[in-house]
């Protein structure tokens, strides 16, 4: 579960990590209250569960009650990487000397927490790690060790922060750090930017946080934090249908029979270039009812531009789904998504040969999966 930035200062501010002072605002009444409350400089933030917001123009530094309820109004109902800003949170702005960069994570591979440390913050991580390698520290800690002090020394010392203030400052909010990832069951706690001031306060300026869902009972008080109201529309839609749904952020909406042929297409998909809108799993069958349900949940999603079906006939069998997708259009106006349906596995020659019938020109059948994924972005671009 991810939680919003301001759910995970909370978190921060419980084992002692330094964050601005701040509140949560949902409209833009809520925000002028605040401003009267906070008083000053302010930064006004989005909360939605998505990286980039700075850039999306969700985070927007103002001064007084007008100003700060005008940066509320423009910044609610945002769509921030498919996110619709629903809640803000404003906070005490602060003076930035420079910015860090410090996280940890689980590394799956490793089957070890994971730091990550540099002082060339401001940008990416991503680019960081591609274009400076050698500026982003990373160490494992041994978990049955649990945190030894020397984990901060090295971090800091392989970053070259050489203030004894800093040093000393990023230590501690090093362990705390630490502390909170066991303590939440977190998998991954971020601080970017983790920020100096022109008077030396080392603070998080950013919070990214997120728990693992298996260990929420543990933490009730962390598990209420979900926002439903927010849960995505479209998922909500899916669930009452009874579909499997993920939502991501592309153009290429992917119906596949199994959640594993399913994930495979969506790496196919950005393998050849494109990016995935979502993707459906069938399930076993392929009856027309179900593969209605798909495609209805499937074309609520605004980014949708084209569907790519990935079907390999085990148990359900090539021609039924090729006449539950045949029944589907019938019954649903398709008319404005071009669908690319690579059928292979049991009677697949059958299902194509039905589909060849039919003579729909929104129907692009394709033989190999890679092909499939190729026609699919192509079609979305
Ligand atoms: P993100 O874009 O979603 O990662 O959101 P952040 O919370 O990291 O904010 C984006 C950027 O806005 C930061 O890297 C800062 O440069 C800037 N910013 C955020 N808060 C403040 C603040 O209090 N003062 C100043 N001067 N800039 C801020
Ligand atoms: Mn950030």
């Amino acid at each position: 579960m991810d939680l919003y930035e301001y759910q995970g200062k909370e978190l921060f501010k419980r084992v002692g990590i330094p964050v601005s002072e701040g509140r949560r605002a949902d409209s833009p009444q809520d925000a002028r209250a605040a401003a009267q409350e906070l008083g000053g400089q302010l930064v006004v933030k989005a909360q939605v569960l998505t990286g980039g917001r700075g850039k999306a123009g969700g985070v927007k530094l103002a001064e007084g009650a007008d100003d700060v309820e005008q940066k509320a109004k423009d910044i609610l109902g945002l769509d921030i990487n498919g996110h619709v800003v629903r809640r803000l949170w404003i906070e005490r702005a602060s003076d930035i000397e420079r910015e860090y960069y410090l996280s940890i994570t689980l590394d799956r591979g490793a089957k070890k927490p994971l730091f990550m440390f540099t002082t060339q913050g401001g940008v990416e991580i991503e680019q960081i790690a591609e274009e400076r390698p050698e500026a982003l520290v990373r160490l494992h800690v041994d978990p049955s060790e649990g945190f030894q002090p020397w984990v901060a020394r090295r971090l800091i010392y392989g970053g070259g922060v050489t203030d004894p203030s800093e040093q000393k400052q990023i230590t501690s909010i090093v362990e705390k750090l630490y502390r909170a990832f066991v303590e939440f069951d977190a998998v991954l706690c971020e601080i970017n930017p983790l920020i100096v001031t022109p008077d030396g306060t080392v603070k998080a300026l950013d919070s990214k946080f997120t728990v693992d869902d298996n260990a929420l009972f543990r933490h009730p008080d962390v598990a209420e934090m979900r926002d439903t109201a927010a849960a995505d529309p479209i998922e909500a839609f899916a669930r009452e249908k009874g579909v499997t749904y993920v939502k991501l952020d592309g153009s290429v909406g992917i119906i596949g029979n199994g959640a594993g042929l399913a994930m495979s297409t969506v790496d196919v998909v950005a393998h050849v270039g494109g990016r995935p809108a979502n993707f459906c799993d069938l399930g076993g069958g392929g009856s027309a009812e179900g593969v209605v349900d798909a495609l209805e949940v499937i074309t609520r999603d605004p980014q949708v531009k084209s569907i790519f079906f990935n079907i390999f006939g085990g148990i359900t069998r090539g021609d039924e789904v090729a006449r539950g997708i045949l029944e589907a259009l019938d019954r649903l106006d398709m008319s404005k998504y071009p669908i690319v349906v690579r059928l292979d596995g049991t009677n697949a020659e059958e299902g194509r040969r039905l589909l060849a019938e039919a003579g729909n020109p929104n129907i692009h059948p394709e033989a190999t999966m890679l092909d499939g994924a190729r026609r699919a972005v192509e079609l979305a671009a």
